[in-house]
């Protein structure tokens, strides 16, 4: 089901709030190192001020764990996003709390306030009824434009819509169509490939593009369960001893499905798990037993541009390899080049997989490189994501609930968290490159 966008309402003089993931990476200074992120929901931005719509703007950034931590202010993001926009970002010093609502209603049109960070609230990731109505209460409309974040159900991702009109932002959109018409419209050939390090956090988008796709290759750690199902010795490569006869069983469905699945034929192994490791390439019968697959090979690297070239349609999720160490990229690359020379639509999700395409400059060439991870991952196996059910169909045009009843909102509880500084606070848990598999 269409779901209604920003463009499908009139928003002029309205106070619309635009959750939106501004979760940017920063350095130990707090200087923040990537802004895709903010960029990424600029035309939301942007149409909403031309539209003289009072733009709340609302986001988490790291794990602050529901209490108040400098650290995790929102206050370099809105300093970037005034740079970015060439006008002014006004910063609220809280979520619901005084600054919030005297800011919010106060606004003019067609300017931006920025609320402090969503998750300075507990009762934002408990998807709280009372905070989402307080949410709710400052503003009339809300568009939720935060698909890496589409996947939870939280007070500003989901609660929040059961009390104002809800819409989807342009980036949400363009997420939402871009995914789907990989999967379902997709122009065969399809070639899907799937990489990273696990099989177990892709069974289910493996088993749901298999039913689809016409080639299936499989790289990165992933592949070594294969490669060990397929009774490979693989030195002492990453794989997953649980995985095993689910990799067995994807095998014998796949040649059911009538699925051609690739998997390496040989790999860059490394003496360590270390950038700075001794590097020697192995066909897959004979990997070293003091080496550890890190990189698919060059034959392998041959292999699947070969079957990218013949796509009409590119599903790309996952490193071939550790990306994060410069010897063991030239899988990666090799696989973004030829997925961007290939003329095919292409889909490209995950933080490595869009690196490599970026690092090449060719993200021009890419149909859709998408900005979600997990929300990326859910929606291509078919999951009902949380912060897009809950948007308005296209076709609807009843309004849900008009004017939310704040009553009986405990508005004390609420404003506790923001006002208050814990330094005991924790550094939030950036992603991970460990991986839990097992080491044989
Ligand atoms: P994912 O988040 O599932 O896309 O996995 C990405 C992670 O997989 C990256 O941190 C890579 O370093 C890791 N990875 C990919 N290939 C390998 C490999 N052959 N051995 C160990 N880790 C790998």
């Amino acid at each position: 089901m269409k779901k209604k966008t920003f463009k499908d309402i009139d928003v002029a003089g309205k106070r619309v709030f635009v959750r939106v993931d501004f979760n940017v990476p920063q350095d130990d200074s707090g200087k923040i190192t990537d802004d895709t992120r903010i960029r990424a929901a600029l035309p939301t931005i942007n149409y909403l001020v031309k539209q003289n719509a009072k733009v709340i703007l609302c986001s988490h950034l790291g794990r602050p764990k529901g209490v108040f931590n400098d650290k995790y202010s929102l206050a370099p993001v809105a300093e970037r996003l005034s740079e970015l926009m060439n006008m002014p970002v006004k910063m609220a010093k809280d979520v619901i709390g005084t600054s919030a609502k005297t800011m919010t209603s106060e606004m003019k049109e067609g300017e931006i306030v920025i609320l402090e960070n969503v998750r300075f609230h507990a009762e934002e990731e408990e998807n709280n009824e009372v905070f989402a109505k307080e949410l709710a209460s400052l503003a009339d409309v809300f568009v939720n434009d935060a698909f890496g974040t589409a996947h939870r159900a939280h007070a500003s991702t989901a609660g929040i819509a059961k009390h104002i009109p809800a819409v989807a932002g342009f980036l949400m959109d363009s997420e939402v169509v871009a995914l789907s018409n990989a999967v379902e419209n997709a122009e065969k050939p399809l070639v899907v490939i799937l990489g990273g390090a696990k099989v177990s956090d892709k069974i289910n988008v493996i088993l749901k593009l298999m039913s689809k796709a016409n080639t299936l290759l499989i790289g990165g750690a992933m592949a070594n369960t294969f490669l060990v199902a397929k009774g490979y010795n693989i030195g002492f490569s990453k794989y997953e001893e649980d995985r095993i006869e689910v990799a067995k069983e994807i095998m014998e469905e796949a040649e059911k499905l009538n699925v051609k699945l690739v998997l390496p034929v040989d790999v860059v192994g490394g003496s360590e798990f270390s950038p700075t490791a001794k590097r020697k390439n192995f066909d897959v019968e004979n990997i070293g037993s003091n080496y550890q697959a890190l990189d698919i090979g060059k034959k392998t690297r041959k292999l699947f541009a070969k079957e990218i070239k013949n796509a009409k349609t590119v599903i790309w999720n996952g490193p071939m390899g550790v990306f994060e160490f410069k010897k063991f990229r030239k899988g990666t690359l090799a696989v973004a080049k030829a997925v961007a020379k290939s003329g095919a639509v292409s889909i490209v999700g995950g933080g490595d997989s869009v690196a490599a395409i970026q690092e090449l400059g060719f993200a021009n060439k890419v149909t859709h490189l998408s900005t979600g991870g997990g929300a990326t991952l859910k929606f291509l196996e078919g999951a009902t994501l949380p912060g897009v059910a809950m948007l308005e169909d296209k076709d609807s045009e009843k309004k849900k609930v008009k004017t939310p009843d704040f009553a009986s909102v405990d508005k004390k509880t609420l404003e506790k968290p923001a006002a208050k500084k814990a330094a005991s606070a924790k550094k939030p848990t950036v992603k991970s490159s460990k991986t839990k598999t097992t080491k044989k």
